[in-house]
């Protein structure tokens, strides 16, 4: 499996399970770029990561859900590295409450984030992957979107949503060569987990088959697959990385 030659755009690789998708890319062989909104010293040390493995990298500041930062960067890596061939739309917050105590800026907020940010990234690259001829869209969803979650409103709906953007683009872009897939993960343990009370995370293990919690390198190995040549023919699907805990 090898994506030599190949450029990838990673959304907020700065940490977590976008550093693991940059890095895991790297080491096939592509060139990666990816952006932040705030970690600007963690994204330079994931770029330095991804140079390590022989390839080129670059990050930039650029939020998801600014429409003049995304085009302004998608620009940039035109002109830098010529082609764009895969794309993932990772970056994601959380502001988790019950529905009565959701404001309606953190509403706002998650779904600008998590949903609109890969809206506007697929649409700006669209016609890029269109004119190639093919290409590949990762969008990072979650079992909550599938299976919604109480306190996650927000949250759920974005990644239910992404679900749904996940679909149309592959049957709009599919006769074309471009191939959209969600990937659902489960549990994960990364920074957006890690201030979850304890009480949380064992009643968590104790619902997950594997019974262990999940890495960002589980994850990001489904990427790297989803993003090369041998997957081809696997469009529209959302695929749980989540050692079992959907069934
Ligand atoms: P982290 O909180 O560890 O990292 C989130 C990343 O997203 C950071 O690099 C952050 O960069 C970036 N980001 C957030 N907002 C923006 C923005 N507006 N513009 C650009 N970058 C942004 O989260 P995870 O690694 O755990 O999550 C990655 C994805 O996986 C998310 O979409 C999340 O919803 C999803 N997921 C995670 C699960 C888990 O258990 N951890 C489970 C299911 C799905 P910065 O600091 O610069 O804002």
């Amino acid at each position: 499996m090898s994506l030599e030659g190949k450029t990838a755009i990673v959304t907020g690789g700065a940490r977590g399970i976008g550093r693991a998708i940059c890095i895991a890319l790297a080491k096939a062989g592509a060139n990666v770029v990816t952006c932040y909104a705030r970690s600007a010293e963690a994204c330079e040390e994931t770029i330095r990561l991804v140079e390590e493995c022989g390839v080129k990298g670059m990050c930039v500041k650029a939020d998801v859900s600014n429409l003049e930062e995304i085009t302004a960067m998608v620009d940039t890596v035109k002109k830098e590295f010529g082609t764009i061939d895969i794309l993932v739309n990772n970056a994601g917050i959380t502001k988790d409450n019950l529905i009565m105590g959701v404001s309606e800026e953190d509403f706002d907020a998650v779904i600008d984030t998590n949903l609109k940010g890969a809206f506007l990234f697929t649409k700006a690259l669209s016609r890029t992957m269109l004119k190639q001829k093919g290409g590949r869209i990762i969008n990072i969803s979650s079992i909550v979107g599938v299976r919604g979650n109480a306190g996650q409103t927000n949250y759920a709906a974005s990644k239910a949503g992404l679900i749904g953007l996940t679909k149309s683009v592959a049957k709009e872009l599919g006769a074309k060569g471009i191939t959209c897939n969600a990937v659902a993960p489960g549990f994960i343990e990364t920074d957006m987990t890690a201030s979850l009370p304890d009480s949380v995370k064992e009643a968590t293990l104790a619902s997950i088959p594997m019974k262990r919690l999940g890495q960002a390198e589980d994850v990001a190995n489904l990427v790297a697959f989803l993003a090369s040549d041998e997957a081809a023919y696997i469009t529209g699907q959302v695929i749980c990385v989540d050692g079992g805990m959907a069934v």
